[in-house]
């Protein structure tokens, strides 16, 4: 191999292909290495730990592989009230939170004139940092958010490859995606985007792809998790789990080395990024993954403050109920463990 693969200043697609490829011990580990390095340099050795309420489950899109689309008729739906949702809010604040991620199925029962009065309420009495995942709007509708306080906003593009995007999202286009991360970003937005890695049909030039374009959109915050097929939806019949992963594209392959070296990888090629550790990857194996990824490139943490009750309905993806009781201990445990967490 390419020992100056690993430690360049511009990645060409070609470089990032031959790095996900990589095979030999020795130079994975220095491509982890490598990436922590990265992120000590560019954005310190901080792990910033931030509060996410996820406060509706209605969703009108029929993405393939998501546990809460439209026909999903398995689920109880629910909907977190504004009154509500500002209370959790002065919570996330009093347990010493600084960022709150409201997130949601793209549900349009929450207007545009909705959520500017619960963000303008919200940032009129905490100090917090707010952050939306809500899904497309129109640019009137990203401005007026913006103009009432939002800071920042996740829209994963989940993948770059405009095929495969297509038949995932029956009722929705790959060009529009685009155009939204476009849009907040030219209103100022701190924008995310991000992935889901091992996909049916997914490639590894197509991944190569992905991380080319965060860089090419300057997006500030890039979510990468792994793909875990939900019983309920269309897509996780085609998805084969004996012997480890395999996709006709790529073969067969360890997901979680994979999710790793994605964000490693990520990380060396974008470097001044947030990188969020996502909940998913406890789901991949017992491991600690999320914790190890803090170690490859990753620097946020975000932790689920919607009440127990909720939370087993907001199931993107089987396991999600497990991992809730898992994120109230993390919370707990947290300062005690890690002197490089903070409430950022
Ligand atoms: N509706 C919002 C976000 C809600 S879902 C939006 O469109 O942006 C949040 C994220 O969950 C999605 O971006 C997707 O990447 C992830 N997700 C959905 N189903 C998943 C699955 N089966 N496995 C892993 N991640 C999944």
């Amino acid at each position: 191999m390419d020992k100056n693969l690993i430690k360049k200043d511009e990645y060409i697609k070609q470089d990032i292909i031959s790095l996900l490829k990589l095979s030999d011990k020795a130079a994975i580990k220095e491509l982890y290495e490598h990436a922590d390095q990265v992120k000590e340099d560019y954005m310190g050795k901080i792990i910033h730990v931030r509060a996410i309420l996820e406060f509706s489950n209605h969703c009108c899109r029929n993405c393939l592989y998501c546990g809460i689309r439209k026909s999903n008729e398995k689920i109880k739906r629910y909907r977190i009230e504004p009154d509500e949702i500002i209370k959790y809010a002065l919570k996330a604040e009093d347990l010493g939170f600084k960022t709150l991620i409201l997130q949601s199925g793209e549900d349009y029962y929450y207007t545009a004139e909705m959520l500017e009065k619960i963000i303008r309420t919200i940032k009129n009495n905490t100090s917090l940092k707010l952050t939306l995942s809500i899904g497309e709007r129109t640019w009137i509708e990203y401005e007026k958010l913006k103009l009432a306080g939002t800071d920042r906003f996740l829209l994963k593009h989940e993948t770059s490859d405009p095929l495969l995007y297509r038949q995932l999202h029956p009722d929705m286009k790959y060009s529009n995606r685009i155009k939204c991360l476009r849009d907040l970003k030219s209103l100022g937005y701190q924008t995310g985007s991000g992935i889901m890695v091992g996909l049916p049909g997914q490639t590894l030039e197509s991944i190569a792809n992905d991380i080319l374009l965060f860089k090419t959109l300057d997006i500030d915050m890039i979510g990468i998790g792994p793909y875990i097929p939900h019983p309920d939806t269309p897509l996780a019949s085609k998805f084969e789990r004996s012997g480890g992963y395999f996709i006709p594209a790529i073969g067969h392959f360890d997901l979680e080395e994979l999710i790793y070296k994605v964000i490693a990888i990520t990380r060396i090629v974008t470097k001044k990024t947030h990188l969020p550790a996502t909940t998913g990857f406890n789901v991949l194996s017992d491991n600690d993954i999320r914790e190890k990824a803090l170690q490859r490139g990753a620097n946020v943490i975000m932790l689920n403050i919607t009440d127990s009750d909720l939370r087993e309905f907001y199931e993107i993806y089987p396991a999600k109920k497990e991992l809730a009781a898992k994120n109230a201990e993390t919370l707990q445990g947290l300062a005690e463990k890690h002197k490089d967490f903070q409430f950022l």
